[in-house]
């Protein structure tokens, strides 16, 4: 059966891994993505987090076209580091407006339809450092663990209304937000990591299918690690 699936920065790196999976299987997939411009075979639909007006907007558009919203991915973040005494107020809150209130805009707006239906599947793209911490990133580390507090409070107040809510955590990823990382840090990465390299998008994009799957109704107020290890679990 056909869905209508919602990812939110799905016009590249994990979110576009994640939307292509969804449109693979047949589903009606849309993306958001601040420019609007939409990635090859994809529809997509202009929206910056961080302004309710525009997600609120955004979902009309994806409720003309494809119906209400039966899947959302909660994809999109960014990272802002530095190292405490040198962050700023603004470097912090900008980085939690996003990531963990960006997200708590889409999620709201989007159980409305899932209410409505009662049925629903909420995923959060998480990360590992919101169990393991990082250094110079308090401000991204805060809002991913805020994540994980915030869905599994929403899986508790919508698990009798038909709708989950799992929290997907991924370890190191190759995608615009890593690339960046120099090649003796990665030796270094790699020494931590159990099976030994870095994870490709589609290895997300998969557990975030199956988690939206049938085969997935009994799971929900999950935290899935897909990590290589890095957490051993958690
Ligand atoms: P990218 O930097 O490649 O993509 C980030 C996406 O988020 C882009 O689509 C971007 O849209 C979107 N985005 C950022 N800010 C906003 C905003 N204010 N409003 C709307 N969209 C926004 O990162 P990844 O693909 O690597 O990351 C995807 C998710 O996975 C993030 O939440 C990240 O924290 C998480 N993650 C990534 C890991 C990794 O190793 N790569 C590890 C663990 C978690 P635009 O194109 O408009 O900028």
């Amino acid at each position: 059966m056909s869905r209508s699936v919602l990812v939110t920065g799905g016009n590249r790196g994990i979110g576009l891994a994640i939307a292509r999976a969804f449109a693979e299987a047949g589903d009606k997939v849309a993306v958001t993505s601040r420019s609007g411009e939409a990635p090859e075979g994809l529809f997509a639909v202009k929206c910056d987090i961080t302004d309710a007006a525009q997600v609120d907007a955004a979902f009309k558009e994806v409720e003309d076209a494809h119906g209400p919203v039966e899947v959302l991915v909660a994809n999109a973040g960014v990272t802002g580091d530095q190292l405490l005494l040198r962050m700023t107020e603004e470097e912090f809150t900008n980085v939690v407006d996003t990531n963990l209130t960006g997200t708590f805009r889409v999620v709201k707006r989007a159980t409305r339809g899932m209410l409505r239906a009662r049925k629903g599947r909420i995923l959060m793209i998480s990360s590992v450092v919101a169990m393991m911490g990082s250094a110079g990133q308090v401000n991204y580390a805060a809002s991913k663990a805020g994540l994980i507090g915030f869905g599994r409070s929403l899986a508790r107040e919508l698990g009798s209304r038909g709708i989950t809510v799992n929290v997907v955590a991924p370890g190191w990823v190759e995608t615009a937000m890593t690339l960046a990382v120099s090649e003796e840090r990665r030796q270094e990465l790699f020494a931590n990591i159990p099976l030994g390299r870095i994870g490709d998008p589609e290895e997300i994009a998969k557990v975030v299918r199956f988690l939206s799957s049938d085969d997935a109704s009994y799971i929900t107020g999950a935290v899935i690690p897909v990590d290589g290890g890095l957490g051993m679990g958690h």
